[in-house]
């Protein structure tokens, strides 16, 4: 397999994890090819996640924007976001390969908890690192992954964030790749893993093109999804990105402003950069470094993307934009009103789009990615709207 997209992707790691990935490449192609893998998952993703979603034309808010708006309700998974797609289908996958024990890294918790949750049902030992600020900051999450079963990991080194955590966790990998599985939660990493997680996730895309086709008659005009590592954005663009008529939009973290250090707006705003074993867009100061990001949202709070996003941007088949802040915050608000459905804070950025550009969605059919639900997020609506 070719592990680049265009010039992006690749595999930039030390040469003692080259093995490890040809490894997981060799036993992902397995993997796809062997009935009983494929049916487990299937399995799972019907009985214990609750697949398929469905796909909810939302009347109140279509007649606000005046558009015909689906909400492709990943809001309704088990653990109420489609990070457990990728977290059941990568651990059925480890235990494919004979491995005894999963590590991740995780910054809101959010990947974390998923993953304690899919590692707690197969019977998998979990260990997940996260930075002490991070810790301190998602409380609930850390109580949650220990209630799952999972060690977590205080890290105190470096930034005690997200970064600090990414690099601890690579280097247990580099440790114990014998017994150990990473488990990386979007669709970046150095190849596979941006293929990995796309497959695993892509199920929302299959879903979703079969569902509109059964209630519309015909295919959407746009397919709107909120991109921080990209996970839940490739899930449902792969299955339209060869419907050139269908129009995609990834929606990033416009933050407070576009301003260096006050978003995470990785395609609109970064360039070309290494981070995470792969070479994609990042958002970097003059010198190069990475630079601090910054989102309403904790999970788009990072500063870079999948590698494939960075192509489909370059060759324009999907145009990326923002959403700022507030604008993000009123769609949270917005929704609930409307719909009753209370929008995870990353997936109000895709609603919130299309309320900003609504002239442009007249009369048209749309898609969005409902991402996942905003239980988690009433704090801090609470502390910054009252
Ligand atoms: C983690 C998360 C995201 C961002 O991750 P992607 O990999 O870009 O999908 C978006 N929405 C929700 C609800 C999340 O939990």
């Amino acid at each position: 397999m070719n592990a680049y997209y265009g010039i992006y992707g690749g595999q930039f790691v030390p040469e003692t994890l080259m093995r490890a990935l040809r490894e997981l490449e060799d036993a992902f192609v397995q993997f796809k090819k062997n009935k009983e893998s494929k049916r487990k998952f299937q399995y799972y993703l019907k009985n214990y996640a609750g697949r398929p979603t469905p796909l909810y034309l939302a009347e109140n808010f279509s007649n606000y924007v005046g558009a015909q708006v689906y909400l492709k309700r990943e809001d309704l998974l088990h653990t109420g976001a489609h990070k457990l797609n990728n977290t059941l289908g990568q651990i059925l996958l480890a235990k494919f390969m004979g491995k005894k024990r999963i590590i991740a890294e995780t910054g809101a918790g959010q990947h974390g908890v998923a993953t304690a949750t899919a590692a707690a049902l197969l019977n998998m030992e979990c260990v997940v690192y996260m930075g002490k600020k991070d810790m301190e900051r998602q409380a609930p999450n850390v109580d949650r992954m220990k209630l799952l079963g999972a060690n977590v990991v205080c890290v105190e080194k470096g930034s005690m964030t997200l970064k600090s955590a990414i690099n601890e966790a690579l280097r247990d990998w580099v440790k114990n790749v014998q017994t150990t599985h990473y488990l990386i939660g979007s669709a970046v990493g150095p190849y596979p893993f941006p293929e990995i997680v796309k497959y695993f996730q892509s199920v929302i895309g299959k879903e979703a093109k079969k569902q509109i086709m059964e209630q519309n008659g015909k295919l959407p005009d746009s397919v709107v999804a909120c991109v921080g590592g990209g996970s839940n954005a490739i899930g449902i663009f792969s299955g339209f990105v060869k419907y050139k008529d269908v129009e995609l939009i990834g929606v990033e973290a416009g933050g407070e402003s576009l301003e260096l250090g006050k978003h995470s707006a990785t395609l609109t705003m970064g360039r070309p950069g290494i981070l995470h074993g792969a070479l994609s867009y990042l958002l970097q100061d003059e010198y190069g470094q990475v630079a601090n990001v910054h989102s309403v949202s904790a999970g788009l709070d990072y500063p870079s993307v999948g590698p494939e996003h960075s192509y489909l941007k370059d060759n324009g088949r999907v145009k990326y934009d923002v959403c700022f802040d507030n604008e993000a915050l009123d769609a949270f608000k917005l929704l609930s009103k409307m719909e009753g459905i209370i929008p995870a804070l990353e997936s109000s950025h895709a609603i919130g789009y299309v309320v900003e550009h609504k002239d442009r969605f007249k009369n048209r059919v749309v898609i969005v990615n409902l991402s996942g639900r905003g239980d988690k997020d009433l704090g801090i609506v609470k502390q910054i709207r009252g």
